[in-house]
């Protein structure tokens, strides 16, 4: 089962790829600036725009961030739309047969 968000808790997409801001990243939940290291239990899955307003801050910190971005509908959209006009098979037949 694919994790979700541990930021945000919101679903991950792990068919997306950067640069899409909900592609999925690997957050080192202390910064290695900030003495982190790079191990299981220092970090957690994340979108990558969650990731980015993290930065440098704790996962608290950014937890609280993310919520109040959200709510004031500064999160970037889900773009769930790229690539999939239908076109139905009856369109297609019947615009091809006249
Ligand atoms: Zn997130």
């Amino acid at each position: 089962m694919d994790a979700d968000c541990y930021i945000c808790f919101r679903p991950i997409d792990y068919t997306l790829r950067a640069p899409d801001p909900y592609s999925f990243v690997v957050d080192e939940t202390v910064p290695l600036k900030h003495g982190g290291t790079l191990t299981h239990d220092n970090s957690g899955p994340a979108h990558r725009w969650c990731n980015a307003v993290k930065g440098t801050h704790s996962l608290a910190w950014a937890r609280t961030r993310v919520a109040q971005l959200i709510a004031h509908g500064q999160a970037p959209a889900r773009d769930t739309n790229i690539n999939t006009t239908r076109i139905r098979a009856s369109a297609w037949f019947d615009t091809n047969t006249r």
